[in-house]
């Protein structure tokens, strides 16, 4: 598997940053757009109570997107 050229760890910490983020491209902006899409690309994001409560999930990934989605959604 290939990793992003842009991604990068942030030191002493479990954390991940993209060093494009504010221009980031148009497929990263919009990902994931479903927990079923997540599920699928095994997402890593993806955490297990999110498996057991995908109604919950989707609440929580429509909040975390909602600056992120194309206004016609
Ligand atoms: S958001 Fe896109 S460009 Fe940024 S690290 Fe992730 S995959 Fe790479």
């Amino acid at each position: 598997m290939e990793v992003c050229p842009w991604l990068r760890k942030v030191p002493k910490q479990n954390k991940y940053t993209c060093d494009i983020y504010y221009d980031r491209p148009d497929d990263c902006k919009y990902y994931p757009s479903t927990v079923d899409e997540m599920v699928r690309d095994e997402c890593e994001m993806l955490e297990e109570k999110d498996r057991a409560n995908p109604k919950q999930a989707r609440r929580a990934l429509d909040q975390l997107m909602q600056d992120s989605r194309t206004p016609f959604e």
